[in-house]
């Protein structure tokens, strides 16, 4: 018996962890404080009604003989919703067809498990402050895994260098940890390097929803040329609130075609489909019809106006920094906000203060990169009420 060793090469998690243990330290120490966290990545409000609604109808149908559902034959996700995300994608102006998408349990899981149909001897490159399982996975798969460098020099939005080589390019728009959304021009960049690299990106649009900009893509497939060279993965957990529903959409296009090293050609969708075929059996039926509500005029309505209170949140964050003269990027197009610490301060240094201080939680920007060091995320997730009253705390700290 041997485990997989590259298991062995992952650093611990200590974020979240750490961050729970300064804030139980400080709540024992403080019982009285009214503490208000804006680290939180995780949406707040409910499940609108209309989604509620379809989902307790499937539940009923499944109690039924005539309308029970057992295993779904494609293990694609049922057509009436790959239909009602097909029609999204028109639009967003994107042209993506029914056959193309694959119906999963959240976009976490399929950004991990497509690394099972690469190569580990491909070099994968991700940008840095990153969403973590992008790194993970591939080190538990012993990929080589380089870095290109989000700034504040370059907005947080880091851009490829012609001179050096990948295979597997992560990219995030609007990105979480810093908010940043790449542009068209951005991303016509990225195309054009993965064309030039016979790179595959895995793009990760889970964000897409709160983007205002209408200069902003909202989904690589608005370039000219990325169906053959990019992967899509979306979610309903921010969009619609899923994230206890778990539900979410990847799209491979029929036009992804490879070269084996013998050079036959392979469909990517071909190999995604048998590896999703042999280890995944689909979404459960109430979850699917409940997503397909959330594409419904009336659903769309609904969610849009829980995403405009997170969006007001965000904007309320942004005034203030903005009136405070602190660098950030993100909440306009998302729902996170990255700023810069004061003075040169730690990412950490600048979490104690603000968490001793004034009694509001963020995230570490240090946690998700050697760029996010010195910076330091906030949600939008939180309560309008909380979130004004946290940002008069910090407008005062900042006066101070
Ligand atoms: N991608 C990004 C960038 C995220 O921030 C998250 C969740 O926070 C996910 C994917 C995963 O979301 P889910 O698995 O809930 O769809």
């Amino acid at each position: 018996m041997k485990i997989n060793e590259n298991y062995l090469q992952l650093k611990e998690n200590y974020l979240f962890i750490d961050i729970a243990k300064k804030v139980n330290t400080f709540t024992s120490a403080n019982p009285d404080a009214k503490l208000i966290r804006m680290g939180i990545g995780d949406v707040t409000l409910p499940i609108v009604p209309t989604v509620v609604d379809a989902m307790k109808k499937a539940a009923d149908e499944m109690s039924v003989k005539e309308t029970f559902r057992g295993y779904e034959d494609s293990g694609a996700g049922y057509d009436f919703l790959r239909e009602a995300v097909s029609d999204y994608y028109k639009k967003l102006g994107a042209d993506v067809s029914t056959s193309e998408i694959r119906i999963n349990d959240g976009a976490k899981s399929d950004c991990g498990n497509i690394t099972d149909i690469f190569s580990s001897d491909n070099t994968v490159l991700v940008t840095d402050p990153v969403y973590p399982v992008y790194v993970d996975s591939n080190i538990m798969s012993g990929r080589k895994i380089i870095c290109a460098d989000s700034n504040e020099s370059n907005g947080f939005a880091a851009m490829p260098d012609r001179s050096v080589h990948a295979d597997i390019i992560y990219l995030c728009s609007p990105n979480n940890p810093t908010g940043s959304a790449y542009t068209k021009a951005q991303l016509e960049e990225w195309v054009e390097y993965a064309v030039e690299n016979d790179a595959i990106i895995i793009y990760d649009s889970a964000y897409e929803a709160f983007i205002t900009d209408p200069e902003i893509p909202r989904s690589i497939y608005c370039i000219d040329g990325a169906k053959k060279c990019a992967i899509e993965m979306c979610s309903l957990s921010k969009t619609a609130g899923f994230t206890g529903m778990r539900c979410g959409y990847t799209v491979v296009p029929e036009e992804l075609i490879v070269k084996t090293s013998d050079g036959h050609e392979v469909s990517i969708a071909k190999l995604w489909g048998r590896r999703q075929g042999s280890k995944f059996n689909g979404v459960s039926y109430p979850v699917q019809r409940a997503a397909e509500a959330v594409f419904t005029e009336e659903g769309q309505k609904q969610i849009r106006e829980n995403i405009a209170y997170y969006q007001e949140n965000a904007r309320i964050i942004a005034e203030t920094l903005t009136r405070c003269g602190v660098p950030f990027t993100g909440g306009k197009n998302s729902p996170y906000i990255w700023l810069k610490c004061p003075d040169n301060m730690g990412s950490w240094e600048f979490f104690d203060k603000l968490l001793n201080e004034i009694a509001v939680v963020g995230t570490p920007g240090a946690g998700f990169g050697k760029n996010g060091e010195g910076w330091f995320r906030l949600t939008a997730f939180n309560s309008k009420e909380n979130t004004i009253e946290a940002m008069a705390r910090l407008e005062k700290l900042f006066n101070e």
